[in-house]
């Protein structure tokens, strides 16, 4: 069964004046384990679609379902992580990402194994009493990950994560990324602008068109897959 289907989903916002069509007849399979990268101009429905994905916003027209179920509330057990960070900065890097079970009401002591050991995995190993105000933006990111990750969610969904670093650390963040999938093998969406970044990391690119936004081009890479 498919992570997360669209079956010919649209979407229209209805403003003040008038509708806007945001995305038309979208339509895409994701398997499990699959790595998907969307690219396209702002504005043309990539947040939309996590939104959608994530049962925030619902679609005009069209079916969306994650897990063959179809999404009809927002769904709590994705992961996602924004362009922008929220970290608390009042509490430990471990705190935050123990956010995720305390809000879900399970019991937060059982995931601290965990949530230690993905610190490990973005190499942050020993940053847990450390608050988010003492690290770097790309650290901060890496803590995003963790949280995202730490009731393993069936798909990861991410949208410009590292669009607010720098290059550089952008750069090392995508080669981070690809090792984390290579390790977990989630689903994963990851919304971006870079085309470069997209391809790197994908198994299947998505290419929108301006709005609304619509497939123009579904590219396969060839990732070297163990
Ligand atoms: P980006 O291009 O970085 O994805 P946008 O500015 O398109 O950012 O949108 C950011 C968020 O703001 C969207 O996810 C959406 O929920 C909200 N938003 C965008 N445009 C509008 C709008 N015209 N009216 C209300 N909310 C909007
Ligand atoms: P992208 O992430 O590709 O930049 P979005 O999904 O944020 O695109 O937005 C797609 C279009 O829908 C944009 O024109 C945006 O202004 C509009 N939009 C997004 N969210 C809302 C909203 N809540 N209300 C009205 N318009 C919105």
């Amino acid at each position: 069964v498919a992570t997360l289907e669209f079956q010919n989903v649209s979407k229209s916002y209805q403003t003040a004046t008038g509708p806007i069509e945001a995305l038309r007849d979208f339509d895409l399979t994701i398997g499990e384990g699959e790595f998907i990268s969307i690219v396209g101009p702002s504005g043309c429905g990539k947040s939309t679609l996590l939104s959608m994905a994530s049962g925030l916003a619902f679609p005009t027209q069209g079916k969306i379902s994650v897990k063959g179920e179809p999404v009809s509330e927002p769904v709590t057990d994705l992961g996602i992580v924004f362009q922008t960070d929220v970290l608390l900065d009042w509490r430990t890097i471990l705190d935050n990402i123990l956010i995720q079970p305390e809000m879900r009401g399970l019991d937060r002591n059982a995931y601290r194994p965990r949530a230690l050991d993905l610190l490990k995995m973005v190499g942050l190993e020993g940053f847990e009493k450390k608050y988010p105000y003492e690290l770097s933006g790309g650290m901060r990111q890496r803590v995003s990950i963790c949280r995202a990750l730490i009731h393993e969610p069936p798909l990861l969904l991410m949208d410009e994560p590292f669009g607010a670093l720098d290059a550089l650390t952008r750069e090392q963040m995508v080669m981070e990324l690809h090792q984390i999938w290579l390790e977990t093998r989630k689903s994963v969406i990851f919304i971006t602008h870079d085309i470069q970044e997209a391809v790197l990391l994908a198994d299947r690119v998505i290419v929108m068109t301006p709005r609304p936004g619509r497939i123009a081009e579904i590219i396969k890479t060839d990732l070297p897959h163990p």
